[in-house]
């Protein structure tokens, strides 16, 4: 019985693109990649089963995953999704892992002009032109070029499909004929492909601070980039941000901003005040979310090393440094 390795999202197109090879004989077994932007995935666990495929494998791809972040060799999407070398990347990760599992191809849910950056016929191409024999993507198989896996008969040619395009009416049908009735609603893309979001990691390289935990951190804060001093600002909106934002600094051994009366966000500099001026400048930024309003507040760092009495700033002047 032959083996294959399955590019799996977690949305419907992978789950497809798993049963029809699946359904032909062939052991697959889904491959779910994480990242700090996307999985793991409980539901991904889920939507696997109720298909009639195998649990899928999880896989941490970060360092790779930042270095193509940091400088994709076919750009960005619209915010900093790095689409063409991100599906690359994974197909290549999928080929590495063939041995280990004793696979002798890859499959996708990959289908043809559904995405129009990273899915048209040229991004197809060239995110597995050196794998062209071993890459299989079965929705849209009959409009592309037959690979070396059906013209052996190992796949079937005529049991695959010739999908192209947005719509997913011929997916919905295949849904139902394969009996999947799980699956979720088709998503935009990754957290890189939100604007806000994406300016704040490409800040993030900007700085040379990628990290696992930033963006982790970042993704759940309210976050402002202070142009004057080259630096990105953390604050809480919460209770729980606040913990999170202590928890962050403790494991770094670095001091953050706190109001003495504890009626407000903490505030983390991604860099160390330079100056007095802008240790002044930040207590004044976590002085304007405190629940006091008008008057002096005395903010002080978490390691008792500083506290400052200080005015707040005009929402106007703070709302310049948000992310938009
Ligand atoms: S949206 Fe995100 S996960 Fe999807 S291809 Fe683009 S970068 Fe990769």
């Amino acid at each position: 019985m032959h083996r294959a390795l399955l590019l799996f999202s977690g949305g419907l197109d992978s789950l497809l693109a798993g049963r029809i090879i699946q359904d032909q004989n062939i052991e697959v077994i889904p491959i779910k990649f994480i990242t700090p932007f996307f999985g793991p995935d409980e539901n991904a666990k889920i939507y696997a089963r109720e298909a009639g495929l195998k649990e899928p494998i999880f896989v941490d791809i970060t360092k790779q995953f930042f270095n193509i972040l940091k400088s994709p060799k076919y750009g960005f999407g619209k915010a900093a999704n790095p689409c063409i070398d991100c599906h690359k990347l994974m197909i290549e990760e999928c080929v590495n892992l063939m041995g280990d599992f004793d696979a002798s191809f890859v499959v996708t849910g990959e289908v043809l002009g559904e995405r129009p950056m990273s899915q048209n016929k040229n991004s197809l191409k060239t995110v597995a032109e050196q794998y062209e024999n071993i890459v299989l993507r079965p929705l849209s198989a009959k409009l592309l070029r037959e690979t070396a896996l059906e013209r052996s008969e190992v796949v079937d040619r005529d049991l695959l499909e010739g999908i192209s395009g947005r719509s997913r009416k011929r997916q919905k049908e295949l849904a139902k004929l394969l009996n999947i009735k799980k699956f979720p609603a088709p998503a935009g893309g990754c957290v890189l492909s939100e604007k806000q979001f994406g300016n704040k990691i490409k800040k993030l390289i900007d700085l040379d601070m990628l990290t696992s935990d930033l963006c982790k951190l970042i993704k759940r804060s309210r976050t402002l980039f202070v142009e004057k001093y080259n630096n990105i600002l953390i604050t809480g909106r919460c209770e729980s941000e606040n913990q999170m934002i202590q928890d962050f600094a403790d494991e770094l051994g670095i001091a953050y901003f706190m109001p003495k009366n504890d009626k407000g966000s903490y505030l983390i500099p991604l860099k160390e005040a330079a100056s007095e001026e802008e240790s002044i400048f930040y207590a004044r930024i976590t002085a304007s979310f405190n629940d006091e309003k008008g008057k002096e507040i005395e903010i002080v760092l978490s390691d008792n090393s500083q506290s400052f009495n200080v005015l707040q700033l005009d929402r106007e002047i703070i709302n310049k440094f948000l992310f938009t």
